[in-house]
């Protein structure tokens, strides 16, 4: 653990903490593979082993533990919005963090109200409705589950079947706690934690007449992702959700959108499913709410979704306090008062442009700066670890597909330098000698 440098025995004295200091003065430093080594022996090894020890960022740039630059065009997983360390962002953080931090849902704060109003503001949300704030994506979907069984056990028919069916798509991605686990599909990360609580059924994806099918008076709730991100990019179509909206509608069950990864301002709108039209009953929201910081939110569409969970039936000791609302209403302005979103469509056209003429692509799904792309081959791993040693950060949430979510704010120039590095990046990793991960 020991780096040479004299930052590395800089740690605080007791007596002496006070002022302004860097997290280098409480960390140390080290290179990457020192920080690595310490990685294995004292975290959880349930993400595997980290592909680098980031250390520094700004903009659509990061930097490694070991002074080498990356365009990062994943953003954190389409968390970053506005890149890495955006000063406006940092400032009102730091500011609110400065004068108030936290103070428990006892209380409120003006940060929280506000951000509660410019969701719904942003959203279109008709009179009534209502916001809820929690700390990440899951946790939103946890309330969005709490708020289907209530809407089930509001609207059974006395003496008839209990309303507690929740439908969900072959291919979701909700998250990792219990209900949420419930709710995604994958076996992989299901099977180990069985039981799940019970009631959730998934249906085939894009198929109306299965979710007409479906739809009878057990029915309390579906939720759909508009765009499936971890799925690999694959959008519900326009007749999907349009059904999905009226079958919903006459069934009395509520939609929910889950809107944590497409939501603001990914896809170049504000929100996706608001964009093809859809007012859903419920909408759920995370990831680059914050712009990096860790809030997620549960926004309910009209008078009798945003009644339903009552005092007391609900809560969480950090949601929404007074810096995660902060971090969010700065980052709301930021995307409004820039035109953001002019930016994703411009730039996710020209990413996708160059993608559908790149060899080696069979495939491009684009939404603004949500685009997940297919390759001839299996080898989207290897492209990933390629891409790494060449200054690119991206993902392969399949074993033949890729996916980019950068920040919002990456240029035409930056998305030009990833089109001009990525046919060398696919045809290295097709190679033989890929198998081996080596990279020459
Ligand atoms: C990432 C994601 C989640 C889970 O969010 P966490 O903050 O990781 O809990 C839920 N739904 C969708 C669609 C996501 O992309």
């Amino acid at each position: 653990m020991s780096s040479g440098t004299p930052d590395n025995q800089a740690g605080p004295a007791p007596t002496a903490v006070s002022g302004t200091a860097t997290a280098a003065a409480v960390t140390g430093t080290g290179t990457g593979q020192q920080w690595l080594a310490r990685y294995g022996e004292s975290l959880l090894g349930v993400f595997g082993s980290p592909q680098r020890v980031l250390v520094r960022g700004a903009g659509s740039l990061v930097w490694d533990a070991d002074g080498k630059e990356y365009l990062d065009l994943l953003g954190g997983i389409a968390v970053n919005a506005l890149g890495h360390a955006h000063p406006f962002v940092t400032s009102v953080i730091s500011s609110q963090l400065a004068t108030l931090g936290h103070v428990s849902n006892f209380f409120t704060s003006p940060t929280q109200i506000a951000l509660a109003e410019k969701l719904l503001m942003l959203s279109a949300a008709p009179a009534g409705s209502k916001v809820f704030f929690a700390n990440s994506g899951t946790e939103a979907n946890e309330a969005a589950f709490k708020l289907a069984r209530a809407h089930g056990k509001a609207n059974s028919v006395p003496g008839g079947p209990a309303r507690t069916t929740i439908l969900a798509l072959e291919g979701a991605f909700h998250g990792r706690t219990m209900g949420a686990l419930a709710l995604t599909a994958k076996q992989a990360y299901r099977e180990p934690f069985e039981p799940m609580p019970a009631g959730v059924k998934h249906l085939p994806f894009n198929d109306v007449d299965a979710l007409r099918a479906a739809l009878d008076g057990t029915v309390a709730a579906l939720i759909i992702e508009p765009i499936q991100g971890e799925a690999g990019v694959r959008p519900l179509s326009p007749e999907y959700l349009r059904a999905a909206r009226e079958l919903t509608t006459r069934a009395g069950a509520l939609l929910i959108l889950d809107e944590v990864q497409t939501g603001v301002g990914r896809t170049g709108d504000w929100f996706a499913g608001t964009a093809a039209g859809i007012t859903p009953d419920a909408m759920t929201l995370a990831k680059g709410l914050g712009g990096g910081f860790p809030i997620g939110a549960l926004v309910t569409f009209g008078e009798a979704p945003s009644q339903l969970l009552s005092a007391g039936q609900h809560g969480t000791t950090f949601g929404g306090n007074p810096v995660a609302t902060a971090a969010a209403l700065a980052t709301l302005h930021v995307l409004e008062s820039q035109d953001v979103l002019a930016n994703v469509r411009t730039v996710g056209a020209l990413l996708a442009d160059g993608l559908a003429r790149t060899d080696g692509v069979t495939e491009v799904r684009a939404f603004g700066l949500l685009i997940g792309f297919d390759l001839a081959q299996p080898v989207a791993a290897a492209v990933v670890t390629a891409a790494l040693e060449a200054g690119f950060i991206i993902n392969a949430p399949r074993p033949n597909t890729i996916r980019l979510a950068p920040p919002l704010i990456l240029t035409a120039g930056q998305a030009a330098s990833f089109l001009a590095a990525l046919p060398a990046l696919i045809e290295h990793a097709s190679a033989p000698q890929s198998a081996e991960g080596a990279i020459s």
